[in-house]
């Protein structure tokens, strides 16, 4: 019963374009990448992709100095962490780890203490499922990542959704609460759209209201703002009432995540958060990596590839821009992004899989998106730049789009 059950859906997604599958990269995490589907090879000839679909901003996710304090980290500190933070497995690169984070989002959260988690979406779990309780009334933005919505599923609060960036409704939302805790819970980058969340505005309705801000800002942390501290220092906001999450797996090229905050909220996170006291600490090498990571994602060494990244943010924009306008035939668009997640929106979700179909056979890779990870009706392509991309390797891309576009006009 169980399998007839499950294939019945399978078929289902198959049948509307649905189905996901599993790719293997063969090569590591970089502009060129080897990539294999179901033991063969994705591409004909087994030449590696020009791939536009990684979350690693900077290009440190394969940085021979990241590499190597990995290594140290592991012939210093072991391979495992042995048991959870909270039993025996917080080790001395984890506590530097988490020293350092907090100094660096300190302009932004005065006092700041933060915690190291395994992942991004483990400290969203944490955060909304610790503070969220019945005194609590949660405000989400609808566009807010898969974490964030599954997050307010386990808290016992109250959760309002709000549509995307729509100010007067959470105003409205917060005038009708009656609960004493308000959390205002965002994406600073949304994830498929690349667009940044109205922070200065969400800030003054959290003044306004006696509320909280929740930022997750997995997408700007490390991309954006002085010594790329991420969203808030961007808009240049500083307030105790920000309960900061930044991720560790992007932009910063390793793995895990941390919540920056008021220290009473990081005493009540180690207490109350289940996705952080019922887990095995991240191996301690991995922190160790981190600590290296940061120090050249916050110097000379990041702000140069981050000039590098808008450099190719603004080429990529101005030159999509100038083809729609030549071709108005064309029908993909694109969002109002400033950031390294420039997707193209096609609409229905066959036409992004042929889409991407079309660039693998230009030696171009692509990822296509469909529902539910974006609304019905918005699959797309979701194209991220980073830094390690040569605007050589952009204008590749435009090239392969263009000649897509006029083969099938
Ligand atoms: C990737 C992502 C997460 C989850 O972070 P992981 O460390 O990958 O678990 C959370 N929020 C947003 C917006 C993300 O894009």
């Amino acid at each position: 019963m169980l399998l007839e059950h499950l294939q019945r859906q399978l078929r289902e997604r198959e049948a509307q374009a649905l189905r996901r599958h599993v790719r293997v990269a063969e090569s590591p995490c970089g502009v060129y990448q080897r990539i294999t589907r179901n033991g063969g090879d994705a591409n004909a000839n087994g030449q590696p992709l020009l791939t536009f679909g990684s979350n690693d901003y900077l290009g440190l996710a394969n940085h021979p100095v990241v590499i190597s304090a990995l290594a140290e980290g592991a012939a210093r500190y072991g391979a495992g962490s042995g048991a959870s933070h909270l039993v025996s497995g917080h080790m001395r690169p984890h506590e530097i780890l988490e020293t350092g984070l907090a100094e660096l989002l300190s302009p932004c959260v005065p006092h700041a203490k933060a915690l190291f988690f395994c992942s991004g979406y483990m400290a969203n779990i944490a955060i909304l499922s610790a503070l969220g309780d019945t005194k609590a009334t949660i405000f989400a933005d609808k566009l807010n990542h898969a974490s964030l919505i599954d997050g307010a599923l386990l808290a016992r609060a109250t959760v309002r959704r709000y549509p995307h960036e729509n100010l007067a409704s959470l105003t409205a939302q917060l005038e009708q609460c009656d609960t004493p805790i308000k959390l205002i819970v965002t994406d600073a980058v949304f994830s498929m759209d690349g667009d940044l969340a109205p922070l200065p505005e969400l800030s003054a309705l959290a003044e306004r209201f006696d509320a909280w801000l929740i930022i997750d800002d997995a997408h700007g942390f490390g991309v954006l703002g002085p010594q790329g501290r991420g969203s808030l220092a961007h808009f240049n906001l500083c307030s105790e009432r920000y309960i900061y999450m930044g991720t560790l797996g992007k932009a910063a090229g390793v793995a895990g995540a941390f919540v920056a905050a008021h220290p009473v909220v990081i005493d009540w996170l180690v207490q109350g958060a289940r996705s952080y006291i019922y887990t095995t600490a991240t191996p301690p090498a991995i922190a160790h990596a981190l600590c290296a990571s940061l120090q050249l994602m916050t110097g000379e060494e990041g702000e140069l590839r981050r000039t590098h990244l808008r450099q190719l943010i603004s080429l990529w924009r101005t030159k999509i821009t100038a083809l729609t306008r030549a071709q108005p035939q064309i029908a993909w668009q694109l969002t109002a992004s400033q950031t390294a997640i420039q997707p193209l929106i096609l609409g229905n979700n066959d036409a992004a899989m042929v889409a991407a179909s079309q660039l693998e056979a230009h030696g171009i890779w692509v990822p296509p998106i469909r529902p539910p990870t974006v609304p019905v009706g918005t699959a797309r392509l979701r194209v991220t730049l980073s830094a390690a991309h040569t605007p050589a390797d952009v204008e590749r891309l435009i090239g392969a789009l263009s000649r897509e576009a006029q083969v099938t006009s």
